[in-house]
């Protein structure tokens, strides 16, 4: 008794004289629930306990009296203590040791969507096959639970998305139970998956989601069943004008039709032809800063923001290495920073775009008007772009008030003129907005997720931009003049800050 309190408050040396005192034969001793102190280090994450009782050769792996007979490592996985997971490997416990439902480590960690333990796991040997006794292994368990990477993750990995359990359930049927769009898509979009397949209850997806009126995941399987017995080759049309959800094109096509189709028609019927010759500069520096407009536009559009390489080496040597990591216990958490969608470490400013599903580097925000993210490369063009069209729409203002002066009223003109102002104002604000963010060395989303981002507090907790070199030097940053600052210069500036 008196250990189990020492190891609920991680008492390491008083531990340690018991263990003196009494020998490791302590460690075996159940609590009146039938659990034995390892258990409860183990769900702890009390990794230095851990660490002195595989030291000393302490029996790690006694399952529990109570229900289920879990051992100490089953009780790491609920909560994903890689660390723990790792010291009892080391020990000589089996990964693949089964509780009384038949649950492997395995599918604990993917019952409770723990994705680098499991990516641990399967990387260190866990048997991919094992089911618990109603025939799920973790795919379906991450499938049920709704946890979309940790899905992915299982797949990439070689599981199975076709198999059914037990019951005749697919990983599909128990994503529609979780009601989770994303990890639905993701398996139909999978090879060979049946969207049709009944489980023993003569239930298909389709007829699980009705009876539980789930509406968007009904539309959604409605939707895909039909493509799929579709006899036209499958061809999104709405995909095709307006992308995929999320990535709608909409917003750009509304504005651009705009221009397009209204805009430079109007310009050049009406606009050129009362004041060509009078205000001949204005017109020059109009046509000018379009076509400067649509370069920028096309360059922001179309090049690439900044995507930060996916599969990196970097990624699977932290997995790896997270294990040996010493500060897990002050609550750094060394995998913090890995993408698993991307499978990449992330260099401070990236962030994954949910939109792109693409880590981008020095991401500022995703912009549905150029379509893409803007990040690292495209920056200066985005906002050269910005800036351009704010004085596009000053000077077509000025040319639509010579045009009312020489006409008089017209409703027609003057909605452009309407049209044109709103894009003044918005475009100049959004263009001010940028260049602070430039002067101070800062990006929309960081500002937007402050709180979010530990690089950006000092000791105290207090914001403290460790980017910020001065205005000139953020500016000649900016425009890829001088180089970033890189991260181990930083760490060490942060220190002669504090
Ligand atoms: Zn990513």
């Amino acid at each position: 008794k008196e250990i189990l309190q020492l190891v609920n408050h991680r008492n390491l040396q008083e531990c340690q004289r018991i263990i003196e005192e009494e020998g490791v034969e302590a460690l075996g001793q159940y609590d009146e629930k039938g659990h034995t102190p390892v258990h409860w280090a183990a769900l702890a994450g009390a990794t230095e306990l851990l660490r002195y009782f595989t030291d000393c050769r302490g029996p790690v792996n006694l399952p529990s009296q109570a229900e289920l007979a879990q051992r100490p490592i089953h009780w790491a996985a609920v909560n994903g203590h890689i660390v723990v997971v790792d010291l009892l490997l080391e020990a000589g416990v089996s990964l693949d040791v089964a509780d009384q439902r038949g649950c492997t480590p395995l599918i604990i960690a993917a019952q409770y969507g723990h994705t680098a333990l499991c990516y641990y796991m399967i990387s260190k040997g866990a048997r991919p096959q094992a089911c618990d006794f109603e025939g799920d292994n973790a795919l379906h368990w991450a499938a049920f639970k709704g946890h979309f990477e940790l899905t992915c993750l299982l797949v990439y990995s070689g599981f199975n998305p076709r198999q059914a359990d037990a019951f005749g359930q697919t990983p599909l049927h128990l994503a529609v139970l979780s009601r989770e769009l994303l990890t639905i898509q993701f398996l139909c979009e999978q090879d060979g998956v049946q969207l049709e397949v009944e489980d023993k209850n003569g239930n298909t997806p389709l007829k699980l989601a009705k009876g539980r009126k789930y509406e968007d995941i009904i539309a959604y399987l409605e939707k895909t069943i039909a493509q799929s017995k579709s006899l036209i080759p499958k061809f999104d049309w709405s995909a095709f004008v307006f992308g995929p959800p999320g990535k709608s094109k909409g917003p750009i096509l509304f504005f651009y039709g705009c221009l397009l189709l209204w805009g430079y028609p109007t310009y050049v019927t009406q606009i050129v032809l009362v004041s060509f010759n009078k205000l001949w500069g204005f017109h020059l520096a109009f046509l000018l800063g379009n076509s400067l407009m649509w370069y920028l536009f096309l360059k922001a559009s179309l090049m690439d923001p900044g995507f930060l390489p996916q599969d990196s080496e970097e990624y699977y040597q932290a997995i790896r290495q997270a294990v040996y990591f010493n500060e897990w216990k002050q609550g750094k958490n060394p995998l913090n920073r890995l993408c698993h969608t991307c499978r990449l470490e992330k260099p401070l400013r990236s962030k994954h775009c949910r939109i792109t599903n693409r880590c981008v580097a020095h991401f500022d925000h995703y912009c549905p008007y150029i379509y893409n993210d803007v990040g690292y490369r495209n920056r200066t063009y985005f906002l050269g772009f910005l800036a351009s069209m704010c004085l596009n729409s000053i000077i077509g203002l000025y040319l639509c008030l010579d045009w009312f002066n020489v006409m008089g009223r017209s409703i027609f003109i003057g909605v452009g003129f309407l049209f044109l102002a709103v894009i003044a104002v918005i475009t100049g604000l959004m263009t001010c907005t940028c260049l602070y963010t430039v002067a101070v060395n800062t990006t929309t989303n960081e500002c937007l997720n402050q709180q979010k981002y530990s690089y950006l507090k000092d000791k105290r907790g207090h914001y403290h931009n460790p980017f910020d070199r001065g205005i000139r030097r953020n500016l000649l940053e900016f425009f890829h003049l001088v180089r970033p600052l890189e991260e181990g210069h930083l760490k060490r500036l942060e220190e002669l800050i504090v």
